[in-house]
């Protein structure tokens, strides 16, 4: 390790999304200077994993202790990996005296590719180390590529594997109360970002979320935590939330109706999702509708818009108006860096002249309706700032303000019944994150 790789742990806050993604891989040193950017937020991580019916996991279990085999001894040891380590350092601190395995990580390229080039601070490494200090096994999760890489001693053989990452996947409650700023609430009651982003995405925009909150409003939240060797890896969905006062109070169910489809219901059953956000961005201004016809000011002649133009200054952030997978995110000709977001097989939408993509932001990425999935610019054929916005049904651009999609996915009477009954497992869940935040302060 060099002091150049220590600088992938950027302080930027573009990476600044990522970095708290994987807050438990960071070193000390990181993990402070985050807190100095706490007023930053993070988009919501991409969900890959239907959540099944919540079981409750309300605090985070110890990884077990391995039990020791009478014959097959081995010691199982997990190191961080410092900034000045060197393989051989690595391999010290874990307990290995192994020339054999350094030289292996070394020399060998699939080792070296699969595992030491990978090697970062803060990353975690686990070991099995046999009594006599020979390396029998050694694995490091990269979370960024959803894998896990592994180097096993068979016999006189190392074997090198790389395997997908499998993350456990527990349910989290957390509870607070509004002192102060929601951001610095949110962040006393340990609410990871992400999800407070979403809290306030479920019960309406940025704007009407703030104007309704109060000082003393409870909050109380149930979601999705993704875990590694019981390390918060990343944070899912919010499966249940509650926000208000004695005298009124906003809910929030997460309902998946069907295989990989659910939405977000209040307490009797009537839809909080909107399939489609009105516009990709915060405060929209369309300088530029759908035509048929318009004169264009780069070709300086009539040609067709297809899209709609919403003038906002460089940077500003672009959001998913549905969830959905990116299916392209690149730079074209004319539209310049341009994502291209599949919803269904129906649905697809387009988001062009980015300044820059969202981290993370990739062909393949699964995005949820609110992620920013990039940032507005001027690149391909544009003369200032701003987004051109498709919406596309079956690759046929149309007019997004013409169009009069479904409010809502509303719940038929089999639905409903469903609905209630994962209600009340989820209102459980809301109540004793209540109870266990007002012990807590007693
Ligand atoms: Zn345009």
């Amino acid at each position: 390790m060099n002091n150049e790789k220590r600088t992938i742990l950027p302080y930027s806050e573009s990476a600044f999304d990522r970095l708290f993604r994987h807050r438990w891989a960071l070193s000390g040193v990181a993990a402070v200077s985050l807190l100095g950017m706490a007023a930053a937020f993070a988009i919501a991580p991409p969900t890959d994993i239907i959540p099944s019916q919540a079981t409750i996991i309300e605090q985070l279990p110890a990884p077990p202790l391995l039990p020791i085999a009478s014959d097959d001894t081995f010691f199982a040891h997990e190191e961080r990996v410092l900034a000045s380590d060197t393989v051989a350092s690595l391999l010290i601190r874990l307990g290995a005296s192994d020339r054999e395995a350094i030289d292996h990580l070394g020399k060998d390229r699939k080792a070296h590719t699969l595992i030491t080039s990978n090697l970062r601070p803060g990353m975690i490494v686990n070991a099995r180390i046999s009594v006599t200090g020979e390396l029998l096994h050694l694995s490091l999760p990269l979370i960024d590529k959803n894998t896990v890489v592994s180097l096993d001693r068979i016999g006189k053989r190392f074997v090198s594997a790389e395997q997908a990452l499998t993350l456990e996947q527990r349910t989290v409650i957390k509870s607070g109360e509004i002192r102060g700023s929601f951001i610095s609430s949110s962040e006393a009651a340990g609410l990871p970002e992400p999800i407070a982003t979403q809290l306030v995405g479920l019960f309406g925009n940025e704007g009407s979320f703030y104007r309704a909150l109060r000082q003393g409003d409870r909050f109380s939240v149930v979601y999705e935590s993704f875990a590694y060797r019981g390390q918060e890896i990343r944070t899912g969905r919010i499966l249940a939330a509650e926000l208000g006062n004695r005298h009124r109070t906003q809910q929030a169910y997460w309902f998946q109706f069907e295989p990989g489809r659910g939405a977000y219901y209040n307490a009797d059953g009537k839809s909080l999702s909107k399939p489609f956000l009105n516009a990709p961005v915060e405060n929209p201004h369309v300088t530029s509708g759908f035509s048929a016809s318009r004169f264009h000011p780069i070709f300086q002649t009539w040609r067709a818009h297809k899209g709609v133009d919403y003038a906002a200054p460089t940077g500003t952030k672009v959001l998913a108006v549905a969830d959905g997978v990116i299916e392209a995110a690149e730079a074209q000709n004319g539209y310049g860096n341009v994502i291209v977001l599949r919803h269904d097989p129906t649905y697809s939408t387009v988001y062009g002249h980015l300044n820059e993509f969202a981290e993370g932001i990739a062909k393949g990425t699964r995005v949820h309706q609110g992620d920013v999935i990039g940032y507005v610019g001027r690149t391909g054929w544009a003369t200032d700032s701003h987004l051109h916005y498709e919406f596309r049904i079956n690759d046929e651009q149309v007019d997004p303000e013409a169009l009069v999609l479904p409010e809502s996915i509303t719940l038929d009477r089999l639905r409903l019944t469903r609905f209630k009954a994962s209600r009340q497992t989820l209102r459980a869940q809301l109540d004793l994150a209540k109870e266990i935040t007002l012990a807590s302060v007693e």
